[in-house]
């Protein structure tokens, strides 16, 4: 047997190095200034495939934002249980709330066709973080650069 790895997925082997994603395809930066758009675009197959991806987070975080709902109310948990089991399904349905929010923005790009390209400066972004999130708004630079911006106090 040459491997047992029948399911092939692509992101299985960029998980092991997704840490550091994105720092070799800066490459195309040293030689310049005639980036454009076209360079890295994503395949139709690779959009389709991305759009069933945030499709099913979206129905994924609908869910789980119905299921917070259904759940006692926080204050109730405060009184009944403990305080921070309340505080977690709080910050859980904060959260469910952003990445749906970021999934439908995702999903409108794809619409319009504007999916794929960096907010800040318009460049592609790597077809390979756009698979691990789908709903990236910023390239890896510039991503890095914001949270070292926003240092801890924000996200
Ligand atoms: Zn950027």
């Amino acid at each position: 047997m040459v491997n047992h790895q029948t399911i092939g997925d692509r992101d299985t082997y960029l998980d092991d190095h997704g840490t550091h994603l994105g720092d070799r395809e800066t490459h195309v930066d040293d030689h310049g200034t005639h980036l454009d758009d076209r360079a890295v675009r994503l395949s139709p197959e690779d959009l389709a495939a991305l759009q069933e991806n945030l499709r099913e987070q979206r129905l994924f975080r609908q869910e789980q934002l119905r299921q917070i709902a259904a759940a006692p109310r926080a204050e109730e948990l405060l009184r009944r249980r403990s305080a921070g089991q309340a505080e977690v399904h709080v910050k859980l349905a904060a959260s469910a709330r952003m990445v749906l929010a970021d999934v439908e923005a995702a999903l409108r790009r794809i619409a319009e066709g504007s999916y794929g390209s960096c907010h800040l400066c318009r460049r592609p972004v790597d077809r390979e973080r756009l698979m691990i999130v789908p709903q990236a708004r910023y390239c890896a630079p510039c991503q890095q650069a914001r949270y070292r911006r926003t240092g801890e106090a924000g996200r």
